[in-house]
């Protein structure tokens, strides 16, 4: 590997219904790539939280996480996470999780809007995409008002979807200040911007975000970045990240954060 500490801060163990394989299964594959921690981040989708099992299933991957730091310590550090999805949307779920689990990093994420579903499943020809991206950042920055998580994942996550499957162009310009608001929110509150690497194995072809929004980030004084593959199978665990890392010194970062108990801990990127 061409980098000394690399680590995955964002993979979905079968305790998320969309990923297959066992937290020992992603340590095992971290531990034969040399990486230096790997984050248990399943899905908690608070919008649906007990309707589907999430407080069962979210409770479940954080004793799995900790079973499998007993059984890595030594050769992994394993931390327990967890990916909120849409806190805003049930706020009420995502603080009895939070209170329920010792978690050592939150991810946030918006991955539906209120009363609309997933990016992933809209049919962008009866939609409204500038209506949908408005409301996307509404809740956002919503959230990082809220704020009790760590680092924002995959910020343009709807690009994924919009731009990456159906080829619909969004004018970065239209964007540009919606995206500024963020960055300076999350730094206001002295909270991590992710940078995803799933985009490098998906049609989109570029990190979530991209380097033009890392650059920005880093120029507004942001500081905590944190990295992760979104790996839903042991295959993909530390997929794009050492990419992610050339982006990241680009972007002119010379360190990324890996937390343990909400601490941000300072990796070099070297
Ligand atoms: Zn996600
Ligand atoms: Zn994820």
């Amino acid at each position: 590997m061409k980098y000394r500490y690399v680590s995955d801060s964002h993979i979905h163990t079968d305790c998320s219904r969309d990923a297959s394989d066992p937290a020992m299964m992603m340590c095992e594959s971290a531990v034969r790539l040399g990486l230096y921690s790997l984050t248990v981040t399943d899905h908690c989708e608070c919008n649906v939280y007990s309707e589907e099992g999430y407080d069962k299933s979210t409770l479940q991957s954080y004793f799995e996480a900790k079973k499998a730091a007993a059984v890595f310590g030594g050769r992994l550090h394993v931390f327990a996470g967890v990916e909120l999805g849409q806190p805003m949307q049930n706020r009420q779920a995502a603080e009895k999780i939070l209170d329920a689990c010792g978690f050592d990093f939150v991810l946030a994420s918006v991955h539906n809007i209120k009363n609309k579903e997933d990016f992933y499943s809209l049919n962008y020809s009866c939609e409204d995409v500038d209506r949908l991206l408005e409301r996307y950042f509404d809740e956002i920055l919503e959230t990082i008002d809220w704020g009790r998580f760590d680092s924002l994942a995959h910020l343009t996550y709807p690009w994924r979807y919009i731009v990456g499957e159906h080829h619909i162009a969004i004018p970065a310009e239209r964007w540009k200040g919606r995206i500024e608001e963020v960055l300076k929110a999350l730094i206001k509150r002295e909270k991590a911007l992710e940078i995803n690497t799933s985009g490098f194995r998906q049609s989109l072809g570029v990190s979530i975000p991209d380097l033009p929004i890392l650059e920005r980030y880093r120029e507004l004084g942001g500081k905590l970045i944190t990295i992760g593959s979104d790996a839903h199978r042991w295959a993909d665990v530390g997929a794009g990240i050492e990419q992610g890392m050339n982006v990241l010194q680009k972007a002119g970062f010379s360190h990324y954060m890996v937390y343990e108990s909400h601490q941000p801990n300072a990796l070099p990127i070297g």
